[in-house]
């Protein structure tokens, strides 16, 4: 497994390494990276993703999974989000979760999970992203409501991400909720909320992994 905590601790002070373009695997280009978003009380997203990846590995772990990270910290810059995308082929990994926190208008709330529109790895590529999409996104739903303000039922299918269009493994970003939402923030700035979080998460990879 490759998970991919987004962004990382020292974008926001590298912003010509982070804003240099990089292939966006949908014949044009865009950022390096980005800084992500945060709450209204300032937790940060890299933080989030970072301590919610190494819940999830942790979990994943103790079943025996093997799991690759796309950053060896939180303090660091980037990679770019190319060299996050290739890394599961890289590895050979048997699927790649981004994890993520949204940083839309507060009165959204709920998690969303995202699929690339361009299908990079192939029909048989496709269907499997599809169904670690569900996979996960049946799973979450014991925490966390599904996006009241974006996507279907939760999945969501977009042809912008360089990550995901990069990505022959099958390969989805997970938005765990909207950090700027009251209620998805209370539950991401919660190491109880975290944990929730990363067991649903682990727990949908392994349906995924049939394990
Ligand atoms: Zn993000």
């Amino acid at each position: 497994m490759v998970l991919d905590p987004g962004h990382n601790g020292g974008n926001a002070a590298d912003p010509g390494t982070i804003n240099a373009p990089v292939p966006d695997g949908a014949g044009g280009t865009k950022p390096c990276n980005t800084t992500g978003t945060s709450t209204d009380a300032g937790y940060p997203e890299h933080a989030f993703t970072w301590d919610v990846a190494n819940r999830v590995a942790d979990l994943l772990h103790d079943q025996g999974v093997q799991v690759v990270f796309t950053r060896a910290d939180d303090t660091g810059v980037g990679p770019c989000v190319d060299v996050r995308g290739e890394l599961g082929a890289r590895v050979g990994a048997a699927a790649f979760v981004g994890i993520h926190g949204d940083g839309a208008a507060p009165g959204g709330r709920g998690f969303h999970v995202i699929t690339s529109s361009l299908d990079p790895g192939g029909a048989e590529v496709a269907a499997a992203t599809q169904a670690l999409a569900v996979d996960l996104r049946d799973s979450l739903t014991a925490v966390e409501p599904v996006s009241d303000y974006l996507g279907t039922d939760g999945l969501d299918s977009r042809g912008d991400l360089a990550g995901l269009n990069l990505n022959t493994v099958p390969a989805v970003y997970v938005e765990c909720g909207n950090m700027r939402n009251a209620a998805d923030a209370a539950l991401m700035s919660s190491e109880a909320g975290r944990q929730a979080l990363a067991q649903q998460l682990a727990a949908g990879v392994l349906a995924f992994l049939g394990r």
